[in-house]
C-alpha cells in the first residue's frame, strides 16, 4: 500500500501529535497539526492568534471558515505537494468537504485514515499529566472534559464517513510510544525501522 496522504484521528490525548511526528518522518512527508498552527500563532500574537486564543483556550473548535483557509494555504506549500500527514484536521463534516475539494483540485485523494483509539479515562489521565508537565492553557480538567465532549459530538461521526470509504485503520493507542508506533507501521505495511 502506498501511503502519502494521511490523516491521524482520535480523541484529544490519544497521542496523535507524537505518533504523527514519527510517522511523518518515516514517510518523508510533513506532519501538519492545526492545533500546533493555532498555538504558534497565539504565541506569536499574530492576527490569527489573537482571533482564536479565547476559542482554543476554552477547548471549543475554531470556526470552519478560518480553519479551512489555514489548511488550504498550508497544503499548497511545496513540501506538501507529494504528501502530508494531517493531525487534528478535518474535525467537522464541513472540513471533510473542504479537504475533499482541496485534494480533488490537484487530482488526489486520501490514502488512509489512522484512527488512534483510547478510552476516555485513559486520555483524561494523560492530559492531566501533560497539564502538570507542560502547562498547556487548555489542559485543565474542566476543559479537558469539554474537549472530549466536543470530539464525541463533532469529530467521532467522521469515522463513519471514512469507514464507508474503506480508509480507516484502527490502532490501539494504549502503550509506550514505541509500541504504538510499531502497531501503526505494521498496519500500514511499513518496515518498523526508519
Ligand atoms: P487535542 O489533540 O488535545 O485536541 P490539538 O492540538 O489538536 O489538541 O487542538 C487544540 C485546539 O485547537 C482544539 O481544541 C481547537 O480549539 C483548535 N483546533 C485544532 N484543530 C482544529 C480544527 N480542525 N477545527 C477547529 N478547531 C481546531
Amino acid at each position: 500500500m502506498s501511503v502519502y496522504r494521511l490523516l491521524i484521528i482520535g480523541p484529544p490525548g490519544a497521542g496523535k501529535g507524537t505518533q504523527a511526528a514519527l510517522l511523518a518522518k518515516r514517510l518523508g512527508v510533513p506532519a501538519i497539526s492545526t492545533g500546533d498552527i493555532f498555538r504558534e500563532n497565539i504565541r506569536e500574537k499574530t492576527e490569527l492568534g489573537v482571533q482564536v486564543k479565547a476559542i482554543v483556550d476554552s477547548g471549543s473548535y475554531v470556526p470552519d471558515e478560518l480553519t479551512n483557509k489555514i489548511v488550504a494555504d498550508r497544503l499548497a506549500w511545496h513540501d506538501a505537494l507529494g504528501g502530508f500527514l494531517l493531525d487534528g484536521y478535518p474535525r467537522t463534516p464541513e472540513q471533510v468537504v473542504e479537504l475533499d475539494r482541496i485534494l480533488a483540485a490537484s487530482g488526489h485523494q486520501l490514502d488512509v485514515v489512522v484512527l488512534l483509539e483510547a478510552d476516555t479515562d485513559a486520555v483524561v489521565a494523560r492530559l492531566l499529566k501533560r497539564a502538570q508537565e507542560q502547562g498547556r492553557s487548555d489542559d485543565t480538567e474542566e476543559i479537558i472534559r469539554h474537549r472530549q465532549d466536543v470530539y464525541a459530538a463533532q469529530t467521532e461521526p467522521l469515522i463513519k464517513t471514512y469507514d464507508e470509504r474503506k480508509l480507516v485503520v484502527r490502532v490501539d493507542g494504549i502503550g509506550t510510544v514505541d509500541e504504538v508506533f510499531a502497531r501503526i507501521t505494521a498496519v500500514l505495511g511499513l518496515a518498523a525501522v526508519a
